[in-house]
C-alpha cells in the first residue's frame, strides 16, 4: 500500500495505519504515517509508555509518555527566586534573558521546574475548581508535564505577578514576538502553538518555552516544525537514516517518526547487547585464566605434599636405622646426625667452616 513509500513510515504500526485510514478517508497517506506516529489515533491519556531516561535532553513528554512518579533532575539550578531549571538549560536561559534585557525585552519566570506531588496538586485544583475537560486543556496530568523534566519555563513580561497566565497576554507583547524568532537561538521552543491541540492535547500555551538544545530548536525552527511530536514521528527508522531526516523533514514539513522513547531505547538496546559480548569474552578469558591457575596450583600443592611425603619417609627410615644403630650401642658421633636434618646443617656447615679454613690455609 501507498504507507510503505512515506519516509518515516514504520513497519510495526503497519496495521494502526490501516485502521486509522479506514476511520479517517480525508487524510493523506503522510497524515496518516504522522498522526499515527505521534499516537493521536489513541485517546489522550491511553496506551501510556513510562519514559526509560527523562535525562535525555529532548526527552518526549506528552499524553502517552509520562516521567516516572519519583524522578526530580539531580542537576537543578536556581533561575529566579523559587524557580530551578537542569543545569544545561539554566545557563540558556538565563544568557537569553541577560540579552533580551539589554535589547529593552525584560521577561521574568513564572514558573520552572514542577516535582510530581506539585504538578498532582495543581491538576487535581484544576478539576475540581474547572472540570476534567478544562484541566486536561490548560493543565497536564501528573507525570505528564514537561515542568517535571527541568527543561520546561514559563515566561511572562515584567508586573505580572498578580495575574494568570492565560491573562497576561503574553502572544501580544514584543518579548513573545522576539522569543518565537530567536528563542531557538538559545535552545528554546515554544511547546504548545497555537492551532495543535489535537496533538498535544494542550490549548496554545504562548508562555511555556522548552529547553531542547540549539541543535534540534534550531532544526525545528528551519523547517517549520511545530512540535516535538511532529519533531520525533518524521524521523525515520531505524536510526542508520537518521541523517537523511533533514530533507524527509523539509518535503513534509508539517508532519512527523519514531517517539523519543523508543529512540532511547533502542539506544539502549544496542549498546546492552554490545556490552554483552564484550563481557561474555572478558569473562571467557578469566574463566581461562582461573581454571588454568587452578590446576597450576593443585599440581604445585600435590608435588609438595609428595616431596613432605618422601622426606618424611626418608626421615622415618633414618631414625629406625640410628635406632637400631643406638640399640648396638654405637652413638657417639653419629647421634648429632640422627637427629635430624637441622643438626646435619650445622654439620655441614661446620664441615665448610673447616674446609673454608683449609682453604685459606693453602692460600697462604
Ligand atoms: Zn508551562
Amino acid at each position: 500500500m501507498e504507507f510503505e513509500n512515506i519516509p518515516f513510515f514504520r513497519p510495526d504500526k503497519y496495521e494502526e495505519y490501516v485502521s486509522f485510514s479506514l476511520e479517517n478517508t480525508h487524510l493523506e497517506p503522510n497524515q496518516i504515517v504522522l498522526y499515527v506516529n505521534i499516537g493521536i489515533n489513541n485517546p489522550f491519556y491511553e496506551n501510556i509508555q513510562t519514559i526509560e531516561n527523562p535525562y535525555y535532553i529532548r526527552t518526549l513528554v506528552n499524553t502517552y509518555n509520562k516521567i516516572h512518579n519519583s524522578f526530580i533532575p539531580s542537576d537543578l539550578v536556581s533561575i529566579a527566586p523559587n524557580h530551578y531549571l537542569r543545569a544545561e538549560a539554566a545557563e540558556a536561559f538565563l544568557e537569553m534573558q541577560r540579552y533580551m534585557e539589554e535589547i529593552d525585552l525584560p521577561i521574568v519566570v513564572r514558573s520552572a521546574f514542577r516535582s510530581f506531588p506539585l504538578q498532582f496538586q495543581i491538576y487535581n485544583n484544576n478539576v475540581a475548581s474547572m472540570g476534567q475537560k478544562w484541566a486536561d486543556t490548560w493543565s497536564a496530568r501528573p507525570g505528564h508535564s514537561e515542568h517535571q523534566l527541568g527543561l520546561s519555563v514559563d515566561i511572562l513580561q515584567p508586573n505580572t505577578e498578580n495575574i494568570n497566565l492565560s491573562s497576561a497576554n503574553f502572544e501580544n507583547t514584543n518579548q513573545y514576538e522576539w522569543l518565537i524568532n530567536n528563542a531557538h537561538r538559545y535552545g528554546f521552543i515554544l511547546s504548545y502553538p497555537y492551532g495543535y491541540t489535537h496533538v498535544t492535547s494542550y490549548a496554545f500555551e504562548p508562555w511555556h518555552f522548552r529547553y531542547i538544545g540549539i541543535d534540534t530548536a534550531t532544526y525545528m525552527f528551519d523547517n517549520s516544525i511545530p512540535t516535538l511530536d511532529h519533531y520525533f514521528a518524521t524521523r525515520v527508522y531505524p536510526l542508520e537514516y537518521v541523517e537523511n531526516i533533514e530533507q524527509i523533514d523539509t518535503n513534509f514539513n508539517n508532519i512527523i517518526s519514531t517517539n523519543a522513547n523508543e529512540y532511547t531505547e533502542i539506544q539502549i538496546e544496542n549498546e546492552f547487547s554490545v556490552m554483552n559480548v564484550v563481557w561474555i569474552v572478558i569473562f571467557s578469558f578469566l574463566l581461562l585464566f582461573f581454571s588454568l591457575f587452578v590446576t597450576a596450583v593443585f599440581f604445585r600443592i600435590k608435588r609438595k605434599l609428595y616431596r613432605k611425603k618422601r622426606r618424611l619417609a626418608m626421615q622415618y627410615d633414618f631414625e629406625s636405622i640410628s635406632r637400631k644403630i643406638k640399640d648396638k650401642g654405637e652413638v657417639g658421633a653419629r647421634r648429632n646426625v640422627v637427629r635430624g636434618s637441622g643438626i646435619n646443617k650445622r654439620n655441614v656447615n661446620r664441615g665448610s667452616s673447616s674446609n673454608r679454613g683449609r682453604r685459606i690455609g693453602s692460600s697462604k
